[in-house]
């Protein structure tokens, strides 16, 4: 670790990050907002946060080497995604304090190791075996019974490496997957019968101090995150309950930075949590034009070590993901048709090369009520649409 070092860090300070997507780049443009310097570590000459950062560095993740020599000269250094080297991170932090520790990096890394860990605190998840090879599988299907989600431990993100058991026949035809990836883990859960799908972020500084978010309402469409509303139209023991929550969480689990938790709001108005982040969340995007400070700048206030910002909502918004899909070929969507709904704002991440469920932007809105808000943004995303 950079040794003497001194919290607040001063102006000019480089801050990291450790991934090069949209994140590392929103993130990168409230750090120089700042006033700090920003390197990002990304392999891909083209990626998102390199086309903003003052460094950039196109050296491979799984190269501890590479990432101790990025981490010198850095005064702190972030995470932008869960699928980190063991071996790099350990090494790293050993240079420069690392957001989130290795510890919680290494617990969010398997998604068993995760809910075992969130288990053993007494969090509220949704029943789950291992079911790694076909003995397990079975031996979970008949404890948890069926329907269920089959979930690779380690692959999984935006609902990939995923399946949903419905009858025993469905369990018959996933022995192949288990017996036969390999290196790949699998847990089974219990299927989650939601009324909405919530998220919620809390920041915790280096000093202890934690500041929830508002609490959100999200709506997936295969698996990927499609519009975030804020704040969630739900009754406020439920709002009051998911902020207690995701503080026990990120003080129980010592998080130094953000931790977002995906939750399962249930019939009863009880909540569970599905799955955490250490990260800045698809989700909380939002936040930029939403809320007094936003997920990026409290993410650039603890690892700068100043004292935590506002989450104050200060007016309703409502968000819309722009997958590649929405992109002619060899072409774009025409976003001045979009721009012209009142409260829109468009976010693009600098991709070059449009897939089908890749994210390429985002579009917000702002209105005097969440319903407008989310209204507003579907209109404005309809007249993208080829
Ligand atoms: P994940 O990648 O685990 O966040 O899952 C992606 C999406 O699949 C979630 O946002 C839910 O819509 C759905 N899902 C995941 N786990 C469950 C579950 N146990 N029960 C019902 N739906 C689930």
């Amino acid at each position: 670790m950079a040794s003497g070092v001194s919290w607040p860090l001063p102006t000019g300070s480089w801050l990291g990050v450790v991934g090069g997507g949209q994140l590392g780049r929103m993130f990168a443009v409230e750090a120089q907002r700042m006033g700090y310097r920003v390197g990002v570590l990304d392999p891909d000459p083209t990626c998102p946060a390199g086309q903003v950062a003052d460094r950039h560095v196109a050296e491979p993740y799984a190269d501890p080497e590479a990432q101790c020599a990025f981490a010198q000269g850095l005064s702190a250094l972030t995470l932008e995604f869960e699928h980190v080297d063991p071996a790099a991170i350990t090494g790293t932090d050993a240079h420069c304090p690392m957001t989130p520790s290795p510890a919680v990096a290494l617990m969010k890394r398997d998604r068993l190791t995760e809910k075992q860990t969130l288990s053993a605190h007494g969090f509220p998840l949704a029943d789950f075996a291992p079911a790694g090879d076909v003995a397990k599988l079975h031996a979970a299907v008949a404890t948890i019974g069926l329907p269920a989600v089959l979930k690779s431990t380690t692959e999984g993100y935006d609902g990939k490496g995923q399946r949903v058991l419905r009858t025993p026949q469905d369990a018959a035809d996933a022995e192949a997957l288990v017996a036969g990836e390999g290196s790949l883990r699998y847990v089974l859960e219990r299927f989650v019968p939601f009324t909405k799908e919530l998220s919620v972020i809390c920041a915790r500084g280096r000093d202890g101090q934690t500041r929830c978010f508002p609490l959100v309402e999200n709506v997936h469409v295969n698996g990927i995150l499609d519009t975030t509303l804020a704040p969630a139209p739900v009754p406020a023991a439920v709002a009051e309950a998911a902020a207690a929550l995701a503080t026990a969480l990120a003080e129980r689990l010592d998080v130094v930075g953000l931790v977002a938790a995906e939750l399962f709001l249930l019939p009863d108005g009880g909540l569970l949590i599905n799955e955490l982040a250490f990260r800045p969340h698809n989700s909380g995007h939002y936040t930029i034009e939403g809320c007094a400070t936003s997920q990026f700048e409290q993410l650039v206030r603890v690892l700068a070590g100043l004292p935590l910002g506002s989450t104050e909502l200060v007016r309703a918004t409502a968000m819309a993901n722009l997958l590649g899909d929405l992109w002619p070929a060899g072409g774009e969507p025409d976003f001045a048709q979009a721009l012209t709904v009142e409260g829109v704002r468009l976010h693009l991440y600098g991709k070059a090369e449009a897939r089908p469920g890749r994210k390429m932007g985002h579009l917000t809105a702002t209105a005097p009520t969440p319903e407008q808000a989310l209204e507003r943004v579907l209109q404005a995303r309809r007249r993208l649409t080829p």
